[in-house]
């Protein structure tokens, strides 16, 4: 709720809060935004690269068609980020892992910004930026690593073939098993958060409704109203960087 510009958050709320053991909490980009992290979703000269639409040049065609530009696109997002300090929604959640004994941060970003605040636990749907995975037998590889960022061959060391950004691309499947665990958790929450997304992405849009199905009490928090607004116990409207931490 909204009243004077002021962020009220209910009693009701407020107590489930102070209550609950289980919680789960489902980021997407408004909370990396925040940070000033490009979504490349807005349209205009943001959502282009190269003249390419983003969308293409980070889909599962495009790394069939030119690895060594779609390695370039990710190159200049991890540059960009590299630069970005995590904001006070990112620190408040790291806090909430630590506050609550069951505790699940689910993401749709790739910025590895909530770990950088210190969360050490994160469901991430989309993978990260920070990783690269290799084509042919899945071996992982950490690109703050110096030697594998600094060889820049992207090449895998245990089987000797291509390595790509360990990104979920258009056009590809969820890693497996992340969401299958969120969805678990999903189940047996007592609090459901939705923050900085409108989950309108499938399967993301799936978790709030488990959990109000699974008898979860729904909120969310975005600075406009979505349409998950009128399927939420309560929509918060807000910057997560401001409602959150006034828990
Ligand atoms: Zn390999």
């Amino acid at each position: 709720m909204l009243v004077n510009n002021q962020v009220i958050i209910s009693a009701e709320l407020r107590k489930r809060f102070a209550d609950a053991r289980r919680v789960v909490v489902l980021t997407g980009a408004g909370v990396s935004a925040e940070s000033g992290v490009p979504t490349f979703r807005g349209g205009g000269q943001s959502a282009v690269w190269k003249g390419m639409p983003f969308d293409k040049i980070s889909s599962a065609g495009m790394l069939e068609r030119n690895l060594a530009e779609v390695w370039e696109w990710f190159n200049y997002r991890r540059e960009l980020i590299e630069k970005i300090a995590p904001n006070a929604a990112h620190h408040a959640l790291a806090g909430w892992e630590k506050r609550f004994p069951d505790f699940t941060l689910v993401t749709q970003n790739v910025d590895g910004l909530h770990q950088a605040a210190g969360s050490s636990d994160v469901l991430e749907l989309h993978g990260n930026l920070w990783r690269a995975r290799c084509k042919t037998c899945g071996m992982k590889y950490d690109l703050r690593d110096k030697e594998s960022s600094e060889s820049r061959t992207f090449i895998c060391s245990a089987c000797g073939n291509y390595l790509r950004p360990d990104v979920v691309l258009f056009g590809e499947m969820l890693p497996a098993g992340v969401f299958e665990r969120a969805v678990l958790k999903a189940r047996s929450c007592e609090l459901c958060f939705v923050v900085g997304t409108s989950a309108l992405v499938y399967p993301a849009a799936a978790l709030p409704e488990i959990a109000g199905a699974a008898g979860a009490y729904t909120v969310e928090i975005n600075p406009e109203l979505t349409p998950l607004s009128d399927l939420c116990d309560e929509a918060i409207q807000g910057k997560a960087g401001e409602v959150l931490p006034l828990f």
